[in-house]
């Protein structure tokens, strides 16, 4: 038969065409992917076999509206890799979600989970929308079919969601019930992120911003600075940006700059975080209007002389165009995938520390373990001791990572990679491809 040398062929996954002509986020994971597999001379089925999503789900979701009519979004979910336990990853709802945005975040949980060692393998997930427009029974509604349409694919054991950008608790509860009721029973380890009363643990909304948090201070320990001593710029107040900021403050950091959509903020003297936090959440969740600061453009606020710059918005931030205008010493990164692979080579020239966001922001799928194991179990722990792991996780992770970088002479991020394909590929070796 002579179709068995097409297949081969073929078995590279290759998206049908480009979506984006400017930096891609897949590309720009595939791009670091490849030095890290340089680097540990990965054999090149093993190079396949890693790069390649091992599926795709699009889904169409037909949304009955508030005035009636019949509106169908589009869905993705993406399982990129498996071979360390069930996949996990967010969710987000955006009206510029696109399959190659879906794809590398997908592909940075495998990274991520490999890095601070959860036994999770990657996924994403995204319905293109704009929940803005979109009254609270039409996202319950879209959200609900969207679970019921994945219902072979998201399960404990599975594949497990969580919130990422425009999705929140209330979210995943209705996940967590859609599921629960095609399955005839309460299953809340099919999503993390829940309302702690549903299963949810404590300390999960605060994760990812805590583990932001203690990133920066190990780094800080390594370049002999003091948190006190210290400024700092916020690009995204939502769940990250807030509560990395207001972590950082608690740590005697001065908070000179944030940012949301509506713009920047800029006070010399310090913001106070939790006054802007209360503002956003009686404002609609947004900082417009806030008047104890100057307002800046979100470009200057990226560029502004601080110690250290917390990307915590969204991708492809820091580019080409402005890295050799960032000052920061110390680049943490609460976004998924701020930097571009150019703007990397910049700001390593110019000395800067950039903490990945595989690494940096890293706490919120610790802390989802956390809520899985004890949704398992049934037994649930305080805050303190939630903390006291994710701190140390995240800690052992910090230096693993710096370790590994060091080694190599590479930075950071090529660190993380390295000690993530690693990882991976071991217990893909281990475990064999199955015939
Ligand atoms: P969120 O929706 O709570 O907040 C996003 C914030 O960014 C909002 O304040 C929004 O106004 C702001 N923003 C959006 N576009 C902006 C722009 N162009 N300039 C400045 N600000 C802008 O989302 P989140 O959960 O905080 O997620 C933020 C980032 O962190 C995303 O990249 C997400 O993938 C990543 N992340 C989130 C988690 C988590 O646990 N929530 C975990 C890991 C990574």
């Amino acid at each position: 038969m002579s179709f068995e040398g097409d297949i081969y062929k073929q078995s590279v996954y290759r998206e049908p065409a480009p979506i984006r002509d400017h930096d891609n986020p897949f590309q720009s994971m595939v791009e670091r992917f490849d030095i890290a597999a340089k680097i540990l001379e990965l054999d090149p089925g093993f190079y396949e076999y890693l790069v390649t999503p091992s599926r795709v789900h699009i889904t169409a979701i037909p949304v009955t509206m508030d005035d009636g009519r019949i509106k169908v979004f589009e869905g993705y979910r993406v399982i990129h890799n498996e071979v360390l336990g069930p996949s996990k990853g967010g969710i987000r709802y955006a009206p510029d979600v696109n399959l190659d945005e879906v794809k590398a975040l997908a592909a940075w949980m495998t990274w991520k989970c490999a890095v601070v060692n959860v036994p999770f393998g990657g996924a994403k997930g995204g319905i293109i929308c704009n929940p803005r427009d979109m009254s609270p029974g039409e996202i319950e509604r879209m959200t609900r079919r969207y679970t019921a349409n994945m219902m072979d694919v998201f399960g404990p054991e599975r594949d497990i969601p969580a919130p990422d950008m425009n999705t929140n608790e209330q979210t995943m509860a209705w996940i967590m019930d859609t599921y629960s009721m095609h399955v005839h029973r309460t299953e809340n380890a099919v999503v993390t992120g829940k309302p702690i009363l549903l299963g949810g643990s404590h300390g999960r909304r605060e994760a990812t911003g805590r583990g932001v948090m203690t990133c920066t201070l190990a780094a800080m320990e390594r370049l002999g600075m003091r948190p006190a001593q210290s400024t700092v710029a916020v690009q995204g107040f939502g769940n990250v940006g807030s509560i990395a900021a207001q972590l950082l403050a608690e740590q005697g950091a001065r908070i000179v700059a944030v940012s949301d959509v509506s713009g920047g903020y800029y006070n010399p003297n310090g913001l106070d975080v939790t006054a802007m936090m209360e503002y956003a959440e009686s404002h609609g969740r947004s900082l417009e209007g806030y008047p104890n600061a100057e307002p800046v453009t979100n470009e200057e606020l990226l560029t502004l002389d601080v110690d250290v710059l917390v990307p915590a918005a969204k991708e492809d931030q820091i580019t080409a165009r402005n890295a050799d205008k960032i000052k920061a010493k110390i680049i943490a990164e609460g976004a998924n995938g701020p930097t571009t692979p150019k703007a990397d080579d910049i700001l390593r020239s110019n000395g800067a520390l950039v903490i990945p966001d595989i690494l940096a922001n890293a706490g919120g799928v610790t802390v989802s373990y956390f809520e899985w194991v004890q949704d398992r179990q049934g037994y649930f722990w305080t805050l303190d001791r939630v903390n006291r792991r994710l701190d140390r996780l995240m800690r052992n992770a910090f230096n693993h990572v710096y370790e590994t970088a060091d080694q190599h002479d590479v930075t950071m991020r090529i660190g993380a990679y390295v000690l993530a394909v690693q990882k991976v590929a071991y217990a893909l070796r281990m475990r064999g491809i199955y015939a």
